[in-house]
């Protein structure tokens, strides 16, 4: 077995072995296969897609490449959430300590802003002291305690994705479903979860544009969770215009902590509560989903998520203050409304170009290394549907330096397209699939 051949038979279109996958992942972990070798086989596969079964087994070499967090000795499902990335998803942040105090145990991992879209770290690193990184032992005594911990991915959770990720990044290989599939479901169950629920983004601000390919993502996550033994939901969702209406690390945490204490933006709202209680559901906590909203709506608007966040935080070293006040930190140094040039209704948002726009402002990243700047963003003042009159707002751009806010400004002329006649919105939960 050499490294040339697997390349050339999955070139080829032959299906893999166990005794195949396992070897190319383990001898690339072992720098005996080279990078070069590593990115001629991700596009053979880019090309040639995988099987079930060959995504199954790469899943769990990515797996067996690096720890597992062990969390059966803490009572109750431990459930979680991944979203496959948008633009102002900030779900998570609410989710997580939402459904925690109702009783789930979440361990999440997270990620990081890359592209247009944002990362929960980066989010939770714009409260001052949050600290997203710990170790092993650290995690699984916070989940004791307290029933929920966000801490970004270790070096020795899935360091083969780590080092997979990076190269897909720069291959033009991120767009390949069983390399999806492997990359977020390895992470997943390395946290050691019992259930999930997936968020699948569709839309002109995800990574997939269409329903039928969304579908095809979402089938491969569940079949590689269930052949896991795992209790596993998909939700096909919206992807159109952002979630909310702020886009950038504080002004999304700002918009969490209005809907953590019972008000905030409808379509947020909305989305996170089906997704918690289906979590509530699968943690075998309610039977329906429709005891299970109410129970989420309640803990949303008796505070009861809000003090579950504020003790993450604080137990994550955020500084709390912040959060009970956080009308008191000062608005990003530079900020400019931008205007419609026209009367009319909002008939089409470029989400992705609103991700982007946001990242030339400072709010992410272009390179994997860049500093972000946690007060940039975009606050909308419109979104798909809403009339609009001429000259009135529909976005402000928010950033700490004054040339950003140009380049953004340039590059979200025409993001908004308005016509005079109201347009259908789209339906904001597309699916959902078991
Ligand atoms: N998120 C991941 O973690 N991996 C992917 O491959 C794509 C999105």
């Amino acid at each position: 077995m050499t490294p040339y051949e697997i390349v050339r038979r999955k070139r080829d279109n032959a299906v893999l072995s166990r005794k195949e996958i396992f070897y190319f992942i383990d001898a690339y972990m072992q720098g005996q296969i080279k990078d070069y070798q590593m990115s001629a086989f991700l596009m053979a596969v880019f090309f040639r897609g995988l099987n079930e079964k060959e995504t199954l087994l790469l899943t769990e070499a990515y797996l067996n490449s690096g720890k597992r967090i062990n969390l059966d000795d803490l009572p109750g499902r431990k459930i979680d959430k991944h979203s496959t990335g948008g633009v102002g998803d900030k779900v998570s942040i609410i989710l997580a300590p939402l459904v925690a105090s109702l009783g789930i145990r979440v361990p999440m991992i997270s990620g990081r802003g890359l592209g247009h879209t944002g990362g929960t770290l980066d989010k939770l690193e714009s409260i001052p002291g949050f600290n997203v990184t710990g170790s092993v032992h650290k995690f699984k005594k916070q989940m004791k305690q307290i029933g929920v911990a966000m801490f970004g991915q270790s070096e020795s959770l899935v360091p083969a994705d780590r080092r997979i990720y990076a190269l897909r990044d720069v291959t033009a290989t991120v767009d390949s479903i069983p390399l999806i599939t492997a990359s977020i479901m390895s992470k997943k169950l390395a946290a050691g979860i019992d259930g999930l629920v997936l968020d699948v983004k569709v839309g002109n601000g995800s990574f997939i544009p269409n329903l039928s390919r969304a579908m095809k993502l979402a089938q491969s996550l569940i079949g590689v969770g269930h052949a896991f033994g795992k209790k596993v939901t998909a939700y096909l969702t919206s992807m159109e215009q952002p979630l909310g209406y702020k886009i950038g690390n504080w002004l999304e945490i700002e918009e969490c902590l209005e809907c953590l204490r019972g008000g905030g933006p409808q379509d947020l709202i909305t989305l996170t509560v089906e997704l918690s209680s289906e979590m509530m559901v699968l943690a075998g906590l309610e039977k329906n989903q429709q005891n299970a909203q109410k129970k989420c709506y309640q803990a949303l608007k008796e505070g009861k998520a809000l003090e579950k966040f504020l003790e993450l935080v604080e137990f994550q070293e955020g500084n709390v203050e912040v959060l009970l006040q956080p009308e008191k930190v000062k608005p990003a140094r530079f900020r400019k409304k931008v205007v419609s040039l026209q009367q009319g209704y909002i008939s089409y948002i470029d989400t992705y170009r609103l991700g982007v726009g946001s990242v030339l402002l400072g709010a992410g990243r272009f390179h994997a290394r860049s500093k972000v700047d946690p007060l940039a963003g975009i606050i909308l003042r419109k979104k798909l549907g809403d009339p609009v009159k001429k000259d009135e707002p529909i976005m402000e751009l928010h950033s700490s330096k004054e040339t950003a806010l140009q380049d953004a400004e340039g590059h979200l002329q025409g993001a908004f397209k308005i016509q005079s006649n109201r347009v259908q919105t789209p339906q904001l939960i597309r699916k959902r699939l078991v």
